[in-house]
């Protein structure tokens, strides 16, 4: 979004030594310039706040700014859920996936085809959900033969 002046904006003020509110008094080229704290009524250039969470302005100037961290907006991806299901069970045997067996909840197996999955849900008797890095599906277990 572009800064207008009159705009509050958090930015770290040098007399507070703080993130402050601060009021855009000034903008060069679409940059916020000059700024004045809210708080201690110092005016000065804008220096970008400290506090990571904190605002910042879509085009920083100056060699000093650092690329910041992009936020994942979008819902996990399987491949995600898959990795996280996965996370503190990497030493826990898998057991291979056979039609006839049973599991339970959160037991990994290793399916043939899939590969390794974690049980998600045990449904009925002979139905669970299993994670695998392509997604959930529903498997068959404890069939009777
Ligand atoms: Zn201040």
């Amino acid at each position: 979004m572009p800064f207008v002046a009159g705009n509050h904006i958090q930015a770290f003020c040098s007399k507070c030594k703080a993130d402050k509110e601060q009021v855009v008094l000034e903008l060069w080229e679409g940059q916020v310039r000059k700024v004045r704290c809210t708080a201690c009524d110092h005016e000065g250039t804008y220096k970008r706040p400290h506090h990571p969470d904190a605002a910042v302005p879509e085009k920083s100037k100056g060699a000093g700014g650092k690329e910041k961290k992009k936020k994942r907006g979008k819902a996990a991806q399987p491949k995600d859920e898959w990795k996280e299901a996965l996370a503190g069970k990497e030493n826990e045997e898998a057991k291979p996936y056979v039609p006839a067996e049973t599991y339970k909840a959160n037991e990994r197996l290793d399916h043939a085809a899939f590969g390794i999955g974690v049980v998600m849900r045990v449904i009925s008797a002979t139905k669970m959900e299993v994670l695998f890095k392509e997604g959930r599906k529903i498997m068959v277990c404890g069939r009777k033969i």
